[in-house]
């Protein structure tokens, strides 16, 4: 029976400078970059699809074909009449990158308004993935209501993969990113967050604060990312490190935590081990982030 990977989030317009004064137009957003990679690293037996808002437009339609040119389904897109898809501009000055964004009113933002729906879609998944940016993005009225969903899936039988990827920007307070971010991790089977982010947001003073902070929330899964430094993860009350592979030319770190998280589950999911798991999850972000961009031709085996 096909099994049912469900991502969900927002997904935006890329425009990326050529080095000649013009830009190309691309796709990203963090949980479309790990539902990207899945779709990849799964076997015939998944679908992967991604839960999102897009208007009408042209820009939209381009989108939807990026999607599906992926083996992305997108049966659970909820189209807008009256909004578009978010864009971002990338802009590099002597070689750093900088970001200016407009998302502010995107599609995406919507696609927890339908709750019926948003039940239907996620009764439907038998793996939700979503992180702290789909969170961020939804009206802070209806994050209740979104969690409340998921929980609803997981206790249906569902698992649930959570990403913090914290954002302060995106949200009204860091108070209230830091709450939000912890309810979601307490509906959630598998936590994947990212050190440097969690100590500067949460003050923890090193990953095993990180881990134990998620594992006393409830998470029987927590999976702690650390750049270059080791990955640290506990499960039933055990903990094990992996050290990641070293990556003598760093490129693009873009979609380095995307992709570690693509790569961990798919290969997880599919019965693998936990350390065998985490090691592919370092051996995919490795190797994309020895490339430019965030999604990286990875046509043989990782
Ligand atoms: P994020 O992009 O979410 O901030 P991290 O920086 O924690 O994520 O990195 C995610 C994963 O990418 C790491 O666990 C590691 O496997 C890989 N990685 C990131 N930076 C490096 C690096 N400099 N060298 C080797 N691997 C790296």
């Amino acid at each position: 029976m096909t099994r049912n990977f469900l991502a969900i989030g927002e997904c935006m317009v890329e425009m990326a400078p050529t080095g000649e004064g013009t830009y190309r137009l691309g796709f990203a957003g963090d949980t479309l970059n790990t539902a990207w990679y899945a779709r990849r690293l799964l076997s015939e037996g998944w679908d992967v699809s991604y839960l999102t808002g897009v208007g009408r437009d042209s820009v939209s339609e381009e989108m939807l074909a990026f999607f599906e040119d992926a083996g992305i389904r997108t049966d659970y897109v909820q189209r807008d009449n009256d909004r578009t898809v978010g864009l971002y501009i990338i802009q590099l000055n002597d070689g750093e990158r900088s970001f200016s964004y407009w998302r502010s009113d995107s599609a995406a933002r919507q696609l927890a308004r339908d709750r019926a729906r948003l039940d239907a879609a996620l009764a439907a998944a038998d793996v939700l993935y979503f992180s702290g940016i789909t969170l961020a993005i939804l009206p802070k009225e209806q994050r209740g209501g979104f969690l409340e969903a998921v929980r609803a899936a997981r206790n249906k039988g569902a698992t649930v993969a959570f990403d913090p990827n914290l954002r302060p920007r995106l949200w009204e307070t860091g108070e209230a990113m830091c709450a939000t971010v912890m309810a979601a991790a307490a509906v959630s089977d598998i936590v994947l967050p990212s050190f440097e982010d969690e100590a500067t947001y949460f003050g923890d003073a090193g990953p095993t604060e990180t881990v134990n902070r998620y594992t006393q929330a409830g998470v029987p899964l927590v999976i702690v990312k650390n750049g270059p430094g080791e990955v640290l993860w506990q499960s039933d009350g055990a903990t094990w490190t992996f050290q990641v592979p070293p990556v003598t030319e760093v490129v693009d770190t873009t979609a380095a935590g995307d992709s570690f998280n693509a790569a961990f589950l798919a290969s997880h999911l599919q019965g693998t081990d936990l350390e065998t798991s985490v090691a592919a999850g370092s051996r995919l972000a490795a190797r994309v982030i020895g490339r430019r961009g965030a999604l990286v031709d990875i046509s043989q085996a990782v």
